[in-house]
């Protein structure tokens, strides 16, 4: 087993970690600093700019500049090369990485290495669609030589906004395509998880990233994030995070009109359909949920079982969440890490309190997890609750936090129409192992994503995103290409 506690004290030392604007490391211009504190046991980890508007004008600025000048000049084969170049600086770095990530919010560090498929993959994906991107020759309806193309663009200097819950695939994936198709960024991370995000605009400076191309303004969303969204000369806005932010963002964008995509929250349904094999659909379902300690916008918190297995499956859930390993992220056993913030677990606790107050039964679970070695942290217990009915509070608001409810269903039609009792419509899970069965609630349910006989797939090649209330745009896939691209018509008149 590795000693990450020794690397740990390597990494962070209670000193001050600038921001990135322009290629140069500095302060808030106003000299306000924040502190990043370690959500596992409170310790002090460094402190980081408290940047503002001023700051964000400035590398709006860095950004325009290298958007109209070295980076324009950059051919697709160049960009390529530099994320394919980024892709091996960061499987070098990766162990460094990820323990940064865990210091900084929490996720338990066997649940951050096993991200490296993902973002190394998202990557050199990225880099491969940078050379696939062109436009067409259309045939068209005027007589004589007139010819009709199309080109693809950069849409510009875009402005990307993230949470604290998942810092190196929330960047990644919204820096590799935007490099891919010649954007730059201007990158604000989540007060609550700074970290990390600089460590990948260090690793991407080190891989050759012109200056200017990548900027991270570390600050407060109501200040630095609302001042990107606003900004005049931001082309356009991509938004990871709750869907109240995401309605504030989309507010904030018509002022200039600029493009926006938006990642947002959810409160997914997870259906165990009668005819499911249990011994695999058990951990699965929970760890839908219980991953990263429920700090997931896919997690599949309203756990719908049919009746005729419902008391089985949900005992056989709460045994799986009972036998889970709270402790702080750096141990390597650690499967339910601890709360990003005292605010965020207040929040948990009150759904736990509200639970059994509208009449759901606790199967496990229900309060905070406390002891020595969970001491300056906060940690809730991994809980199931049965008996829940659709209109409690547990069963329609985001939790973010390590919270099942499960309610039973008796047919496939009422199941879809309660599953899709929702505002929101990110992602959804089935487990049957009838493949009509299958493919009917897969058609049916309004999602973003939806697996069948698994959870959690999330792929660079593949679209992911959200309708209703989870927002709109994809990422990954080629389709994330289309957030970042303008299509200009070119006629010629060769007559
Ligand atoms: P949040 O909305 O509070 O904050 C997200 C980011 O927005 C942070 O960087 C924050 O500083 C910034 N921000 C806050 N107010 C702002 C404003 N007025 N203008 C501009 N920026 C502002 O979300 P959070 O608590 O950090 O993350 C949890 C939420 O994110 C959950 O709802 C979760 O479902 C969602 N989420 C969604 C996805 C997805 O892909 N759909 C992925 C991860 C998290």
């Amino acid at each position: 087993m590795k000693d990450w506690n020794a690397l740990a004290s390597d990494l962070y030392d209670g000193s001050f970690r600038p921001m990135f604007i322009n290629g140069k490391w500095c302060p808030a211009q106003s000299g306000a600093e924040m502190d990043a504190r370690n959500p596992a046991n409170g310790s002090l980890l460094a402190t980081v700019p408290q940047g503002g508007e001023a700051d964000i004008d400035a590398a709006v600025k860095a950004a325009r500049a290298a958007f109209e000048g070295p980076w324009a000049k950059f051919t697709p084969f160049e960009r390529q090369a530099l994320l394919l170049r980024i892709a091996d600086k960061f499987e070098a770095e990766w162990e460094r990485l990820c323990l940064s990530d865990t210091l900084d919010m929490g996720m338990p560090i066997q649940r951050t290495l096993a991200n490296s498929r993902r973002v190394l993959g998202m990557l050199r994906f990225y880099a491969g669609q940078a050379v696939m991107i062109h436009g067409q020759t259309i045939p068209n309806s005027f007589p004589g030589e007139i010819y009709a193309s199309t080109v693809r663009e950069p849409v510009g200097v875009v402005g990307a906004i993230i949470p604290w819950n998942a810092p190196i695939a929330g960047s990644v994936w919204k820096i590799a395509p935007a490099l891919a198709t010649g954007c730059t960024v201007v990158l604000k991370p989540s007060e609550e998880a700074s970290l990390t995000v600089l460590m990948i605009a260090r690793l991407m400076q080190e891989a050759g990233l012109p200056d200017g191309v990548l900027n991270v303004v570390t600050g407060l969303g109501a200040d630095a994030g609302a001042a990107l969204a606003a900004h005049a000369d931001v082309d356009k806005i991509v938004f990871t995070g709750s869907t109240a932010t995401g309605q504030a963002i989309a507010r904030a964008a018509t002022g200039t009109l600029k493009r926006v995509s938006l990642e947002l929250g959810g409160k997914s349904p997870v259906i165990v359909c009668k005819d499911a094999d249990i011994d695999k659909a058990v951990p699965v379902a929970a760890m839908s949920v219980f991953a990263n300690s429920g700090q997931i916008c896919i997690a599949g918190s309203r756990l719908f079982v049919a009746r005729e297995i419902h008391d089985e499956f949900t005992r056989r859930v709460a045994e799986f969440a009972a036998g889970l390993k709270i402790g702080q992220g750096i141990d390597e056993g650690t499967d339910i890490g601890p709360i990003i913030s005292a605010r965020q677990a207040d929040r948990i606790a009150g759904f736990l309190s509200d639970g059994p107050a509208e009449g759901a039964s606790v199967l496990t679970g229900g309060h905070r997890a406390e002891g020595a070695a969970l001491k300056g942290g906060h940690y809730i217990q991994p809980t199931v609750f049965s008996g829940v009915t659709d209109d409690m509070r547990i069963a329609r608001e985001e939790i973010f936090g390590p919270v099942i409810s499960a309610l039973p269903f008796d047919d496939l039609d009422e199941v879809v129409t309660r599953a899709n009792d929702t505002p929101y419509g990110l992602a959804a899970g089935v487990f049957s192992t009838n493949l009509g069965t299958a493919h009917k609630l897969a058609h049916r349910l309004k999602a973003g994503s939806v697996w069948v006989n698994m959870y959690h797939a999330i792929d660079p090649a593949v679209p992911f995103g959200g309708v209703k209330m989870s927002g709109y745009g994809r990422e990954g896939g080629t389709e994330h290409l289309e957030e970042y691209l303008d299509t200009k018509a070119i006629w010629i008149n060769a007559d």
